[in-house]
């Protein structure tokens, strides 16, 4: 158990015992912004990641069984649980909370169909006129074929269910189109994630994510991030989980930001409530921004990894206090937010994202949090024997935050430098992107993240 010194021991403080569910950065980075509450006594982790132990106490836990969640929580007497990853949310963690009467961050299984299922989530937003690809539901592989025809190439071939990153592909030819849909549909390489299929027009633009904290009612945007899904410089190769993202208010003017205020987020929180469904937690909606307007490619029912690491680092106000003002006084609160940017360049090990070699010792990390403004935040990590060893395909989020944007990418490469391993592979432009957002003419009027309200439209 890891304590805050002075908290516990004052005689009027509120005890907070907090666990987070999860393993990867954006775990990490929850845990790191946690920790500095001052409302937090005790804090866990589970399953956590050799970095994360530095911060909480990590416990196993079997993310895919709800229950078992719940039992850790009961039998450690937390008082506050925070969910990051998909799986458990989809499986129905929230519900199983609920039902025992304890605190959790996360929406329901029901509010969750909208990452479980990409074919919920499209009929959701077509039901809700929310702007979106146009697309077609396949459930063999003859109607996925004629789908393809009837779009076009490029054509996104998307399995309805989760499938870890693995699940979207961008067909450019008929050869690979066909090679996917019998991947997915006839070998079932998905498992049952593939047996059904949306096929959508693929859209060109600069993609976003807009990440809101909402308990259904108000709602708190979040500063605005892009992520790198690519594996590759100039987003060349394959999707991956995302190999960086950086956070700069730059990258939303007020307009656009009005616009994706009233055109998605607003309907979309608007549908969920129609549809009797509560919504309650962090809302991702990655969205396209096409020139006719921002269209959803996909909502995600927590914080993206790694966008988190780069909002985290933003984030000035108390977290905890943030949370627990969900389904309370959401509205009144008032988030405070560094002017600056952030930026998180991931080191991945060889081989992912398909098969990642692991065992590698790291080496550096400490170097690099020397450098300043810098944290290291970890993913698939462990110790064994005292060294840090690689343990999966993203291994760390390198994460630096600096006055400007430049200065920030800069830091972070220069962190990146002093650390590691065998195989280490990275994107060099994490965050190339935003600098053309800050042109002379554009930068007088750089915008000013504003997340202290209930910022969406009256529903
Ligand atoms: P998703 O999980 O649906 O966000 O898809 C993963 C990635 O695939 C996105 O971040 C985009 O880079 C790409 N993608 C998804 N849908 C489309 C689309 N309709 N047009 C172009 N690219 C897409």
């Amino acid at each position: 158990m890891l304590t805050k010194r002075g908290v516990a021991d004052s005689v009027n403080a509120p005890r907070m015992k907090i666990l987070i569910v999860g393993s990867g950065g954006r775990e990490h980075a929850l845990t790191w912004k946690l920790r500095e509450s001052q409302l937090m006594t005790e804090i866990y982790c589970a399953p956590g990641n050799a970095g994360i132990t530095q911060e909480a106490e990590c416990l196993q836990v079997d993310l895919s069984r709800p229950s078992e969640i719940l039992d850790l929580a009961a039998q450690l007497g937390v008082d506050l649980t925070v969910v990051g990853p998909e799986a458990p949310l989809v499986a129905g963690v929230v519900d199983e909370f609920e039902r025992a009467g304890l605190t959790i961050i996360g929406p329901n299984k029901a509010a969750a169909r909208l990452e479980g299922s990409k074919i919920f989530a499209k009929q959701f937003m077509q039901r809700h006129r929310i702007p979106t690809a146009r697309f077609a539901v396949a459930e063999n592989f003859d109607e996925a074929v004629k789908a393809v025809a009837f779009l076009g190439l490029p054509a996104v071939i998307k399995a309805d269910g989760l499938a870890a990153g693995k699940g979207v592909v961008v067909a450019r030819s008929q050869e690979e189109a066909e090679k996917t849909l019998d991947q997915f549909m006839r070998q079932k390489t998905l498992g049952a994630a593939g047996e059904r299929l949306v096929i959508e027009e693929c859209l060109s633009g600069e993609e976003m994510s807009f990440i809101l904290l909402t308990d259904g009612r108000g709602s708190f945007p979040l500063p605005p991030t892009q992520d790198h899904k690519a594996l590759l410089d100039g987003d060349q190769g394959p999707n991956t989980g995302g190999m960086g993202a950086y956070s700069d208010d730059a990258i939303l003017g007020d307009s656009l930001r009005g616009d994706i205020l009233r055109r998605v987020v607003a309907p979309t929180l608007g549908g969920m409530a129609a549809e009797g469904i509560s919504y309650r937690g962090f809302l991702y909606c990655g969205l396209m921004l096409t020139e006719a307007g921002p269209r959803v490619l996909e909502y995600n029912v927590r914080l993206g990894d790694p966008e988190a690491q780069p909002i985290m680092m933003r984030l000035r106000s108390d977290l905890v206090e943030l949370l627990l003002a969900l389904g309370r006084t959401l509205g009144a609160m008032d988030a405070h937010w560094s002017p600056n940017p952030a930026v998180c360049v991931v080191l991945a090990s060889k081989g992912y994202p398909g098969q990642p070699e692991t065992g590698q010792v790291v080496t550096g990390c400490e170097a690099a949090e020397a450098v300043g403004g810098v944290k290291v935040f970890h993913a698939n990590t462990r110790m064994e024997n005292h060294q840090l060893l690689t343990s999966g395909g993203r291994v760390l989020g390198v994460t630096a935050v600096a006055e400007q944007l430049g200065a920030a990418i800069q830091r972070a490469y220069a962190a990146v430098g002093k650390i590691h391993f065998e195989g280490m592979q990275y994107r060099k432009d994490i965050g190339a992107k935003g600098l053309k957002h800050l042109s002379p003419g554009r930068k007088s009027e750089r915008p000013r993240h504003r997340g202290g309200h209930s910022a969406s439209p009256k529903l």
